[in-house]
């Protein structure tokens, strides 16, 4: 009887300790897949723990010899030490699967608030993060400008160079674009070719700035490489800029409002000439 009951406990703690071993496998695919620093020390703290753990069950393990293992309740200590095991395996590898399903959702998410060919958010994006700086604007009393961005005579380069090659311009736009703004600011495909960038906590005038920057420096860029097999020389673009800023004007303004003013900056900078900013001050004085 001694002897099986010595059996019964060695069997529980030896349990414990495979189960304590396996914890480790979710434990480290967590630790690989977070990006936070902070977070993945706490991870790796759990780690420590589940070592000391295993030595403990060890050295209870040493302690007793089979006499030491007379009855029943001499087994209580054992279970616990595999419930406890139970536990820990159980909740490491539940916070994998739930790190994962998380992360494949943010992945999702982005994928769907995403344009594949730019690179840059969609329009799907536009109304709901709009909206947001539309309320911390009336919150706060904070300012916050857009511009809006079209190609100039861009269908030329398509109807020139084909589609494809059309297509190769409007990615590289979107990285350019991307690299001339803050980090901060949201770079939007508004409509086939035409771009819109929300700049939180701006007014009017360092928008015009920071639009004129992405103007020059789009037409620095040389968009699309020459291709002398194909008879296709470098390709380089100029775009057309309309900046309007979020404000208060007898009532507050909607999102929509300031889409509009831009659009119309925009229609008056393709009217002067195309290859410049006109932000919606400088030609309706209300600001
Ligand atoms: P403007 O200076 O007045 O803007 O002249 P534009 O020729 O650029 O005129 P518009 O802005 O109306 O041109 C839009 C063109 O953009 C029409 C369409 O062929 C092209 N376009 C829109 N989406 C795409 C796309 O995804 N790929 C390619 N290659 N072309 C696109
Ligand atoms: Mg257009
Ligand atoms: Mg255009």
């Amino acid at each position: 009887m001694q002897n099986k009951l010595f059996l019964i406990a060695a069997g529980l703690i030896f349990g414990g300790i495979i189960l304590l071993f396996m914890s480790i496998i979710p434990v480290r695919a967590i630790i690989n897949q977070l990006p936070m620093e902070n977070v993945r020390t706490r991870w790796k703290t759990l780690l420590s723990l589940i070592f000391l753990f295993v030595s403990g069950y060890i050295l209870y393990a040493l302690l007793h010899s089979p006499d030491s293992i007379n009855s029943i309740a001499d087994l209580v200590v054992p279970g616990i030490f595999l419930g406890g095991a139970i536990f820990v395996f159980m909740v490491c590898s539940l916070s994998l699967e739930t790190a994962t399903d998380l992360r494949q959702i943010y992945i999702l998410e982005q994928e769907v608030i995403t344009d594949p060919l730019m690179g840059i958010y969609n329009r799907r994006y536009l109304d709901r993060r709009l909206n947001e700086e539309v309320q911390r604007a009336r919150r706060y009393e904070l300012p916050f400008a857009i511009f809006l961005l079209d190609i100039d005579f861009f269908k030329k380069v398509n109807d020139t160079y084909g589609h494809q090659i059309g297509d190769m311009v409007l990615k590289k736009l979107g990285t350019v674009i991307v690299d001339s703004v803050r980090e901060l600011d949201i770079v939007i495909r508004y409509g086939g070719e035409e771009i819109l960038v929300i700049l939180p906590n701006t007014r009017v005038a360092n928008a015009v700035e920071l639009a004129q920057r992405v103007r020059q420096k789009v037409e620095e860029t040389m968009v699309v490489e020459p291709n002398m097999g194909k008879d296709q020389p470098a390709i380089y673009v100029t775009v057309s800029i309309g900046v309007a800023g979020y404000r208060f004007s007898g009532g507050w303004d909607t999102a929509s409002r300031v889409v509009e003013r831009a659009d119309q900056a925009l229609y008056q900078a393709k009217k002067q000439g195309r290859n410049r900013v006109v932000s919606s001050n400088d030609y309706d004085n209300l600001n």
